[in-house]
């Protein structure tokens, strides 16, 4: 699986209109016209999407991450604020995991020995906290297939892959923050940066 981010800015409804226009203008060598910039709008829409893609780069799917308004009048609308660029990172992270955990997952619903489908015995949740936000992901309990003697009855696929419920990258930067300040405010650093 590999993944792109692809960023695509839209400024109001009209801009697809817009560009076939300048286009033209360009083409007939008006694109210097003051008519051309006074239809520019000020308010922009960004709108991101994550775009999963098999190994061969086919898409797979698109899933909108997160649409900012934009506006461009004063120096503290320019670029993203710290909210912004929060907001964007948990949303991202929330889907690509949901969909590492997903796909890993497909993967374990049938029996490693004849292929059968095994029986969801029970839903239940884990939580995950990574440098970018807690997840909440589903961790199905299953039941064994009988073809083959098991020492234990149903198993939880998702343990093999959380084998701890905080990612290691986290860990490591509250064991640093931690050498360098005291453990609690540490914490709250993490959590405001
Ligand atoms: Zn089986």
């Amino acid at each position: 699986m590999s993944i792109l981010r692809k960023g695509r800015y839209v400024t109001g409804i009209e801009s697809r209109e817009m560009l076939g226009m300048m286009e033209q203008l360009r083409y007939n060598g008006l694109d210097h016209l003051p008519a051309t910039r006074t239809r520019r709008i000020s308010h922009m829409r960004v709108k991101l999407q994550l775009v999963l893609c098999s190994d061969a780069g086919q898409e797979e799917t698109v899933t909108e991450v997160i649409t900012l308004n934009k506006n461009n009048q004063c120096i503290e609308h320019l670029g993203l604020t710290l909210a912004e660029a929060k907001q964007l990172l948990s949303t991202l992270q929330r889907h690509l995991l949901q969909h590492q955990v997903d796909t890993f997952l497909d993967s374990r619903f049938t029996c490693p020995d004849c292929g059968a489908l095994l029986k969801v015995k029970a839903h239940t949740s884990r939580s995950f906290r990574t440098l970018f936000g807690t997840c909440t992901l589903d961790s199905p309990r299953l039941e064994h297939c009988d073809c083959t003697r098991r020492k234990t009855v149903s198993f939880r696929p998702l343990s093999a892959l959380l084998t701890e419920s905080v990612a290691p990258e986290l860990l490591y930067m509250e064991a640093k923050w931690s050498s360098l300040v005291s453990y609690g405010r540490s914490l709250e650093a993490l959590k405001e940066g």
